[in-house]
């Protein structure tokens, strides 16, 4: 399965499980590599940096050039420098989201700010929520890493960054632009830097609400991995269907 010059891989539920490798996902970027292929990793986790995740990574025996690690904050930092370069910022997140407005040298403010970005922050608070609220309704712009409303943990599925984002928009009445998946910025980002054609792209994911309708909305193909939250059958019901249904990535390896 060499018929593509840019795979896309989504990470949690498809290279791996919170902190457990999927083998057949580890040998299938093995399998790209030894053919000269690097793949692109594409995740909504905004909380970790890219060198956090190349790490997490490698300790899976993935071993990939940094550039390759596509997270929502590095989206939504590219994003603001594109549209909002030299504008105030009010950050709510963690580690992944500072890290990436950092490197494009964002301005960021504690006060009323031009532009709100939200990213997971699980030190959240009533005065921060405030901030976002304020600067929205003064005119900032509204910008959010992801919709996940949910994230598995040990106990269970705790709320993620799209339920807070939720509450600013019920509180300001107005919409957030959302640049993780299924918006398809990290996948242009990554296309307007390396030239290549639509037809040259695949994206790769467990997800179908995020991963598969990331490469519909992009024009490109998709396939379905069965190894996490939308089980196969799940999938085939759906109206718009993924290019490929994949058991594992196994089935790809010749
Ligand atoms: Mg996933």
């Amino acid at each position: 399965m060499l018929n593509y010059k840019a795979y896309f891989l989504d990470l949690d539920g498809t290279v791996y499980r919170g902190t457990t490798p999927i083998k057949e996902a580890v040998d299938f970027v093995h399998y790209l590599q030894n053919n000269g292929i690097e793949p692109f990793f594409v995740t909504n986790n905004s909380s970790m940096t890219q060198k956090q995740l190349q790490e997490k990574i490698a300790k899976m025996d993935i071993h990939v050039d940094i550039d390759h690690i596509i997270s929502s904050s590095i989206a939504a930092a590219n994003y603001i420098e594109e549209h909002f370069q030299g504008k105030s910022v009010y950050m709510i997140g963690e580690n992944g989201l500072q890290d990436a407005l950092d490197a494009k040298h964002v301005v960021r403010t504690e006060d009323i700010a031009d532009v709100v970005v939200m990213g997971i922050d699980r030190a959240i608070n009533y005065e921060k929520l405030a901030t976002a609220c304020l600067s929205i309704r003064a005119g900032a712009a509204f910008i959010s890493t992801n919709s996940d409303h949910a994230f598995p943990d040990e106990r269970g599925l705790i709320p993620g960054n799209g339920a807070f984002t939720k509450l600013v928009e019920h509180s300001t009445g107005v919409e957030p632009l959302f640049v993780g998946k299924p918006q398809p910025f990290m996948l242009e980002f990554i296309q307007k830097k390396y030239g290549y054609k639509k037809e040259e792209m695949i994206m790769i994911g467990d997800n179908y609400l995020t991963d598969i309708l990331t490469g519909i909305h992009m024009g490109i193909h998709t396939a379905h991995v069965n190894s996490g939250v939308n089980r196969t059958e799940e999938v085939q019901r759906k109206n718009e269907q993924p290019t490929y249904c994949l058991e594992s990535l196994h089935d790809w390896i010749e």
